[in-house]
């Protein structure tokens, strides 16, 4: 690119690769997160040595064997099946290591940036965790709302950083809102997800489903009103029924921490200006729902809430080209779309004296 100079100079901008990319993944979305990663770090000309997590390798590895088999030149892609406080703490301080990407919890993310900076300093981008609000308004469309809130929440067995895991419902339409809710959790279906007409599969490990039944008991010893589920499904396997909760107040565990699982949470508000100050009081602010059919109302919301993503009347919007990433401790950086080609980029600015102005 060219940029005018003070006219007496040519200056230009050349993008170049930054080098070596360093990148570690959770097992949430395996594949996805691989992508979300390889494809701007490559389309930048840089190479890649990315860590998958330790529950999830074998599809990154196959990955590997195609890019190998489509011809991808020796070194340009590696993929290292290692654990998180050895091989993912080795790329997080390689000196030789230029940037590094990581997706996952927030406590890990603060390491990687502890470790970046004790090392070389080297360029980090960060998508972290959340406790994302879905406002339904008191003009909204019930049934699409309850339908939307809970595909919000339960997509994935609620393991998706961008969970609708506070729903936040007006007064005048809470009593129905949270009758329906209840019923189209007590109506999923759990079980093997390999079976067709399964919604719900098993949590990744026991060491989620364990943490997810602790937080279902919190629940229940705070005060909150268990509509819905509350226990494992079955005797084998990790499988947690749909579970939801009405009466929730912001400060309880169950409002405030990231379950990870098929935990719904329903908060009742009473005015716009209420529930823009509540949603906004969390540490996260990684997305929001918001349903209404007052274009006043989604406007206003939409500039309110203090979060990377605001999706209205829909949820989990997800083209290649809609840029995603936190605020506050969701994260730094945004991926996909054009602005991820800024985090694999450095900018290096040239100036050429010219002999004789007259010339430009
Ligand atoms: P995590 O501990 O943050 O792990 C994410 C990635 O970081 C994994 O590849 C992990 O490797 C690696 N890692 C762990 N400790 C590390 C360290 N000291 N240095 C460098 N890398 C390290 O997440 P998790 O164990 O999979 O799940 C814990 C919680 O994280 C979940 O309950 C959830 O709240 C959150 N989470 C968020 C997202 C998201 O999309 N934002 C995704 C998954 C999980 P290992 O797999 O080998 O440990
Ligand atoms: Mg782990």
């Amino acid at each position: 690119m060219t940029v005018r100079g003070d006219g007496s100079h040519h200056v230009q901008t050349l993008h170049e690769p930054i080098g070596v990319a360093g990148q570690i993944i959770p097992w949430n979305f395996p594949l996805l997160m691989l992508s979300w990663k390889l494809g701007p770090a490559l389309a930048c000309g840089n190479t890649v040595v990315l860590k998958t997590a330790e529950q999830t390798p074998l599809s990154a590895l196959l990955v590997g064997r195609l890019l190998h088999e489509a011809g991808l030149p020796e070194g340009v892609v590696n993929i290292v099946s290692g654990f998180g406080p050895t091989a993912g703490a080795a790329i997080a301080s390689h000196m030789d290591i230029d940037k590094v990407a990581f997706t996952g919890s927030t406590d890990v993310g603060k390491i990687i940036l502890e470790l970046a900076s004790k090392s070389n300093l080297k360029a980090v981008t960060l998508e972290l965790g959340g406790k994302s609000p879905f406002i339904v308004c008191e003009d909204a469309d019930v049934d699409q709302a309850v339908e939307m809130a809970h595909f919000a929440l339960f997509f994935n067995q609620g393991q998706c950083c961008c969970a609708g895991s506070r729903t936040f419902v007006h007064e005048r339409v809470y009593d129905e809102f949270v009758e329906k809710a209840k019923a189209r959790a007590i109506n999923r279906a759990v079980g093997d997800p390999f079976k067709s007409g399964i919604e719900q599969g098993p949590q990744v490990d026991s060491e989620q489903f364990e943490k997810i039944l602790k937080y279902i008991r919190h629940g229940v010893d705070s005060g909150a009103t268990l509509q819905a589920g509350g226990d494992r499904h079955g005797s084998k396997g990790y499988y947690i029924q749909p579970t939801v909760f009405s009466d929730v107040k912001d400060d309880m565990l169950i409002a405030k921490d990231e379950i990870f699982g098929p935990v719904q949470t329903i908060l009742k508000f009473k005015n716009l200006d209420e529930v823009i100050a509540r949603a906004n009081n969390s540490r996260y602010g990684l997305a929001a729902g918001v349903f209404t059919q007052n274009l006043d109302t989604a406007n206003r919301l939409m500039r309110a809430l203090r979060v990377g993503s605001v999706w209205i009347n829909c949820f989990d919007v997800f083209d290649a080209t809609i840029p995603f990433g936190g605020y506050k401790m969701s994260g730094i950086g945004r991926e996909k779309g054009i602005y991820s080609l800024n985090n694999y980029l450095q900018v290096k600015a040239v100036v050429t004296s010219i002999k004789n102005p007259a010339w430009l």
